[in-house]
């Protein structure tokens, strides 16, 4: 059988680490594209054996998206003489929601959450979609339930998330039999311990943080990685199409005031 191959766009940090972490483990290969070149260092650093790819990479640049996606098919023939993608993960973006008032946000800034969401997760999946045909794999998007709902201030990222669930659909009309898209809204995931070495944090919650999720506690970047493992796999070989809410049941709960 074929070792499966996965790319994750933020794939050094957070989520995306998680994510990367867990399907390495799991026996795939993995290439990791992520912009922040210190953060890369060091999963690359922390695999020197691993069949992993970690590249520095901006996913709202065209071009570098290009020589990314070129660079990996060429690691792919010489080093594992394959070709072809089984899973696609577009995770990266700007993860702060805030964006200000909007009488003050520039236009710079508002393209700053579109560019980084919406226009790299066009841009990559444009480019896997060759790789993904090929093997009948999947997509994964990584919504946020702020998608669906909101606190003030969350306008440009808001809407990206927005745009992030519709192309979801669309795509998997537009790409199915042959690939199946599907999009997560990922709710409070604790990605302090996730961080690069220089920025990592530990978590402190409060005991207000944890029982006001149904579930008792905040979410951590393995519990998004195990749905993804799952989207990936045969197993959801019927799900295309549809947004799968990963935050300890926030968003089912009422919250009229006392
Ligand atoms: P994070 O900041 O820990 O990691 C994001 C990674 O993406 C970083 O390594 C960063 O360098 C990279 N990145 C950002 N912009 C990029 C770009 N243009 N090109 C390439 N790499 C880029 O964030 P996270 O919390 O792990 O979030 C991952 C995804 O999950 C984001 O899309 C975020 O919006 C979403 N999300 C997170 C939460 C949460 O609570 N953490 C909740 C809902 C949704």
């Amino acid at each position: 059988m074929t070792t499966p191959l996965a790319i994750i766009t933020g794939g050094a940090q957070g989520i995306g680490l998680a994510t990367v972490e867990l399907l390495l483990q799991e026996g795939w290969r993995v290439a990791a594209l992520d912009r922040d070149p210190e953060a890369v260092a060091e999963l690359d650093e922390a695999y020197p054996e691993a069949p992993l790819l970690a590249m520095v990479v901006d996913v709202s640049d065209e071009l570098q998206v290009k020589e990314a996606f070129q660079h990996l098919l060429a690691w792919q023939q010489e080093n594992h003489k394959t070709t072809g993608l089984d899973l696609l993960v577009n995770n990266a973006g700007i993860a702060d929601p805030e964006c200000g008032p909007i009488e003050h946000l520039s236009l710079t800034d508002w393209r700053r959450w579109q560019e980084s969401h919406l226009t790299g997760a066009f841009l990559c999946t444009r480019a896997a979609v060759p790789g993904l045909r090929e093997r009948h794999g999947a997509i994964v998007n990584i919504a946020s339930t702020r998608a669906l709902q909101s606190e003030p201030h969350c306008e440009s990222y808001a809407a990206a998330k927005g745009g992030l669930l519709s192309m979801t659909h669309a795509l998997a009309i537009s790409l199915g039999p042959e690939i199946r898209v599907n999009a997560i809204c990922p709710g409070w995931i604790e990605t302090g311990p996730w961080q690069k070495s220089r920025t990592r944090t530990a978590p402190e919650p409060r005991d207000i943080d944890r029982t006001q999720h149904p579930v008792g506690r905040i979410g951590e970047p393995s519990d998004v990685a195990a749905t993804i493992q799952f989207l990936a796999s045969d197993r959801a070989g019927f799900i295309t199409g549809q947004q799968i809410t990963v935050d300890g049941g926030m968003t089912r709960k009422m919250i009229y005031a006392d």
